[in-house]
């Protein structure tokens, strides 16, 4: 989300100088800490640059944001997307053309309340781009050379409840692949699971340009946590999705988010998140170590100490660490469509990164047969 949106950002205040935006992010309170040092870092490399603050860092810790000597200004979060908010004589906020895989932030803001998220009060309700405009923005980067387009949101499977008609987001896929044939690969960001709908589920399952990749946020692999959590889902439905994903399409790769150490979790809860990982074949794993957040329901609950959190995900992150070399592994010998990105390397639809051969132009799709594997690079 916050790439696809500085992308626009940047493409909006293109003709301002002397200007630095940081477009920070207050999910954890590392978040938060990094947002500072960047804040301070920027004011050291540009002296007499006007500063500007935005992002959920602004929204929810305003007062203290605003305060801090280097920062001139803030703009709210709901507003960093709009030219009138930055004085910027334009309408709407142009597209900013991604060169090989395209962010397209469809969705904005979150209707729920886990008991350990400052999101809703960051980034405030959720919202919809219409079907329209969506197809406006993709169609700015396929015109770039855009091969990929990654559909995001804070809460993506939420988009279209506040349209006409409630549309769900099997639509919206859907309306994307009729509309630009020659689209090679849609991936999507982070979803809830429990909320694919089945339209959705089938073009997940059966249609060979939707990456075979889905990354859950699962946060956790006990019951009763994820009902202290507030989500919308049990571990079983978990299964049983991947579980009916994988026997239409076995190349189907999972990805979750997972939080190491919320508040009442015990040993046997942990043992349940770190059991999930195996269950559900997790290859792609993003784990954190519980974060207070002030303001929320969870950091009232009572704590599980953070040396306890932090060994925890450690534990997850090597548990998850063994079954992605196993995948991987898995792939040598298998001829793969890699996009080139920058740098030599690309992604295999199923998102395992992958060395390219010397001198492959980036945006270009070519088959692959890596004969082995070094430090998590298919070669
Ligand atoms: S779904 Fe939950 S975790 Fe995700 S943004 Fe909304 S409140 Fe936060």
């Amino acid at each position: 989300m916050n790439i696809a949106e500085s992308e626009t950002m940047r493409a909006m205040l293109a003709g301002e100088d002397n200007l630095v935006v940081v477009n920070s992010c207050a999910v954890t309170a590392e978040a938060l800490r990094q947002t500072r040092q960047a804040i301070r870092r920027a004011r050291r490399e540009a002296p007499a640059a006007r500063l500007v603050v935005t992002g959920c860092a602004a929204e929810i810790d305003r007062a203290a944001i605003g305060a801090m000597a280097e920062v001139d200004g803030l703009v709210a979060n709901a507003a960093k997307l709009d030219p009138r908010a930055w004085n910027v004589p334009m309408e709407a906020p142009p597209v900013a053309p991604a060169r090989t895989r395209a962010f397209v932030a469809v969705q904005n803001g979150c209707d729920h309340a886990c008991t350990f998220c400052i999101i809703p009060q960051g980034r405030g309700a959720s919202r919809s781009l219409t079907v329209a405009q969506v197809l406006g923005e993709i169609e700015v980067h396929l015109a770039a050379g855009a091969r990929e387009v990654v559909l995001t949101g804070v809460d993506l499977t939420s988009w279209g409840h506040d349209l006409p008609d409630a549309p769900r987001l099997g639509v919206l896929v859907e309306a994307i692949l009729a509309a630009f044939p020659a689209l090679p690969r849609l991936r999507l960001s982070s979803v809830d699971g429990v909320e694919i709908d089945p339209l959705l589920f089938d073009l997940l399952a059966g249609e060979a340009r939707m990456m075979p990749h889905l990354h859950l946020s699962l946060q956790h692999g006990a019951d009763l946590i994820l009902k202290r959590m507030k989500r919308r889902h049990l571990k079983a439905d978990a299964l049983d999705l991947v579980a009916r994903l994988k026997a239409l399409r076995p190349e189907m790769a999972i990805g979750a988010d997972l939080i190491a150490g919320f508040p009442t979790e015990d040993d046997a809860q942990h043992a349940q998140s770190l059991a999930i990982i195996d269950e559900l074949g997790i290859v792609h794993a993003h784990i954190f170590p519980y974060s207070p957040r002030p303001g929320t329901p969870a950091a009232r609950m009572p704590q599980v100490p953070r040396d306890v959190a932090r060994a925890r995900a450690a534990e997850l992150r090597t548990r998850a660490a063994t079954g992605r070399a196993a995948w991987l592994a898995g792939l040598v010998g298998e001829t793969l469509p890699v996009l080139a990105e920058r740098g030599g390397t690309g992604y295999a639809p199923n998102y395992a990164p992958v060395a390219l051969p010397p001198g492959t132009a980036a945006g270009t799709i070519i088959d692959v047969t890596p004969s082995g594997l070094r430090e998590g690079l298919l070669q």
